[in-house]
């Protein structure tokens, strides 16, 4: 059937977000979630996966990208639960506060955070990397995050959990994505300095770092569907990943299930070692 994994389509354009495969158990009934970059690929599908489980969830995104907003608030919707489209730029400062501010107010509260939007593209090699892009990925992957973090950490109480999509990247980093390393790198630094901050608070703060997985970030890095197959040939599974097969990770980190887990960076990468 198709809620099977191993038999979903694996070529571009047709990821499944988990709007077929992932069925929730109610593991997350009556949290509000918050998923940055919760309208395409791994965010929408952590957005949908959260809501089956019974989250209300709002889903900050960039306004013009290709993802598909209406689609995801649609599907959380058809789960039972309250679904909020927040259209914006989380490299504003202001943006990421109203962020957490309308989670607060439109759901009722804010419980889980998951910081996930971010930006690569393929380089050609370090002497052709513009100062423009370095800035964008920098602003998108790290200023982003912290913004939008720095804002939530006042409101969350004991229970609350963050969630932070690092990579693969951030420990064996490809050549022509040097700069999105670095950034997946500090991430993962962030997880681990917040994870002792707020560890006292009840709070706990873990990243996840999916290998590659299809979703419409990678045609837009200027890989095509060979490149990505090439890194899925090379985990132990033999294949990419979709982004419903990532979201059970941030159901974990998220639910009761994890309550003795933070400062851990969970492996999503078809058992390639990080
Ligand atoms: P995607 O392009 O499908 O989604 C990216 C999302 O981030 C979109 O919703 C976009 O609107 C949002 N976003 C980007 N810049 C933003 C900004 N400035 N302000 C607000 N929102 C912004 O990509 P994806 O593959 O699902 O990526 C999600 C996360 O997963 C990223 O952090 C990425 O680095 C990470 N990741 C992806 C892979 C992969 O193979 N696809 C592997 C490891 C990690």
């Amino acid at each position: 059937g198709q809620d099977q994994p191993g038999q979903l389509d694996q070529t571009w354009p047709r990821p499944d977000h988990g709007e077929q495969s992932y069925r929730g158990h109610g593991r997350l009934r009556g949290r509000k979630a918050l998923v940055t970059g919760g309208d395409s690929g791994i965010g929408r599908a952590v957005a949908i996966a959260f809501a089956r489980e019974g989250a209300d969830v709002a889903i900050a995104h960039l306004p013009e990208e290709q993802g598909d907003a209406d689609e995801t608030v649609r599907l959380i919707r058809d789960a039972g639960r309250e679904g909020l489209s927040l259209p914006g730029d989380v490299r504003d400062e202001a943006f990421a506060a109203q962020i957490v501010d309308r989670t607060r107010t439109g759901l009722g509260g804010l419980d889980i955070l998951v910081l996930n939007a971010g930006y690569q593209k393929d380089r050609a090699g370090l002497a052709t990397l513009e100062t423009a892009e370095f800035d964008r990925v920098l602003r998108t992957n790290l200023y982003g995050l912290m913004f939008t973090a720095r804002a939530a950490v006042p409101h969350l109480e004991a229970g609350a959990s963050i969630i932070v999509t690092a990579s693969i990247q951030a420990f064996q980093p490809s050549p022509t994505l040097i700069d999105y390393a670095m950034t997946k790198a500090a991430q993962v630094a962030f997880v681990r300095a917040l994870a002792e901050e707020l560890g006292p608070a009840g709070v706990r703060v873990n990243a996840v770092a999916p290998g590659p997985i299809w979703t419409p970030l990678i045609p837009a890095t200027g890989w095509d569907d060979q490149k990505l197959n090439a890194f899925g040939q090379d985990t132990p599974l033999g294949r990419a990943g979709q982004p419903a097969e990532v979201a059970g990770a941030y159901v974990y980190l998220a639910s009761e299930e994890a309550s003795y887990v933070s400062g851990a960076v969970l492996p999503v990468t078809g058992g390639k070692p990080l």
